[in-house]
């Protein structure tokens, strides 16, 4: 239930409603807007339903919530969720662009990378230490060395770190590490691991799983937040349908529709989504024009070498232009990169 207050309200009407949830083993989450303090009930919530919670003082009125999400939903927190990442904001006014390799292949190849990336305005830098492959035979990533890497070019060029986490048991290893961590598509409903994240207050990139549906993707988000971490940003990164002339297919309606449903900030991933050089750079100027916070792109100054997603890395030139077209999608809809 969301039990929205008058602007009026007193602390002491938002305390009494807190306890009286409590006292009904309801777990009290309160959002205080620019206008309005909004409290959700979050449990079994049959309970509340003898309760007259409109004639508390200071109520307004009071809604079930009929979705199944709630922490996650715009209904519950109204104005948009911008995650700070060490003083840098997702979800604010400024689109933030993340780029980098798919892998990260050795410090040398990293470095190229993020200075090659850094002039087109660039402050995070994505790159796997740990890679999801579909083939035990793949190059599987550099593990902590990896991580290491990663952390030095943080240091050399003030960059952020982006990179995904597989296991449960790394949660350690990557709190330390990483400035954000990613939840890849294979792993979006791995439960463990979304508690695991949730019980940190790292900013988590949760990517849309393959066949996941608009509402799987968002109790995913809930998993993570419902645990107390409320840095979730969502990245659409294409789903499987029947086409196979690109790698996936972007639901570029799940830009809006998101936005629409969660307060959370919304990302995109045109790399994975296509798979094809050729084609990232017209979705990403689509997925700008259709509201998204941010993108992410694989980069690569060698793609021909990269030991993986080479054929779906732009190369340094095209990124840099890119970007600056972006600038100008991203200023016609009222936005900076
Ligand atoms: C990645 O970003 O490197 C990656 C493996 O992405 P996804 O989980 O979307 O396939
Ligand atoms: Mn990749």
């Amino acid at each position: 239930m969301i039990i929205v207050m008058r602007p009026d309200c007193q602390e002491e009407d938002v305390a009494r409603i807190v306890r009286r949830l409590e006292d009904m083993n309801l777990r009290a989450h309160i959002s205080k807007g620019e206008q309005r303090t909004i409290i959700g009930a979050i449990g079994d919530e049959r309970v509340l339903a003898e309760i007259p919670m409109e004639s508390f003082p200071g109520v307004e009125k009071a809604l079930p919530i009929l979705k199944p999400y709630k922490l996650v939903s715009r209904e519950f927190k109204p104005d948009n969720t911008v995650v700070n990442v060490d003083g840098l904001e997702i979800g604010g006014s400024q689109i933030q662009i993340i780029a980098g390799p798919c892998a990260v292949e050795s410090r040398e190849i990293l470095e190229e990378i993020a200075e090659s990336v850094e002039p087109a305005g660039v402050r995070f830098l994505r790159g796997g230490a740990f890679k999801p492959r579909t083939s035990p035979y793949a190059f599987q990533g550099w593990g902590e060395k990896g991580l290491k890497f990663l952390a030095g070019v943080r240091e050399k060029t003030g960059m952020k770190i982006v990179t995904e986490l597989m296991d449960p048991r790394d949660i350690v290893l990557f709190y330390k590490y990483a400035d954000i961590i990613q939840i890849g598509t294979r792993n979006m409903q791995n439960f463990r691991l979304l508690t695991e994240v949730g019980n940190i207050d790292k900013p988590v990139i949760l990517k849309r799983g393959l066949c996941a549906t608009i509402k799987e993707f968002l109790m995913s988000a809930e998993y993570i937040m419902a645990q107390g971490n409320e840095n979730v940003i969502l990245c659409e990164r294409g789903i499987r349908t029947f086409e196979t002339e690109t790698r996936n297919t972007l639901d570029i309606s799940a830009v809006p529709l998101l936005k629409k449903l969660t307060h959370l900030p919304v990302i995109v991933d045109p790399s994975h989504a296509v798979g094809r050089v050729d084609l990232v750079p017209a979705v990403s100027k689509a997925a700008i024009a259709a509201g998204a916070d941010g993108l992410l792109i694989e980069v690569h100054v060698r793609p021909e070498e990269a030991l993986s997603d080479g054929p779906q890395s732009l190369k340094p030139d095209d990124f840099i232009t890119l970007i600056d077209e972006c600038r100008r999608v991203a200023a016609a809809v009222g936005r900076s990169i």
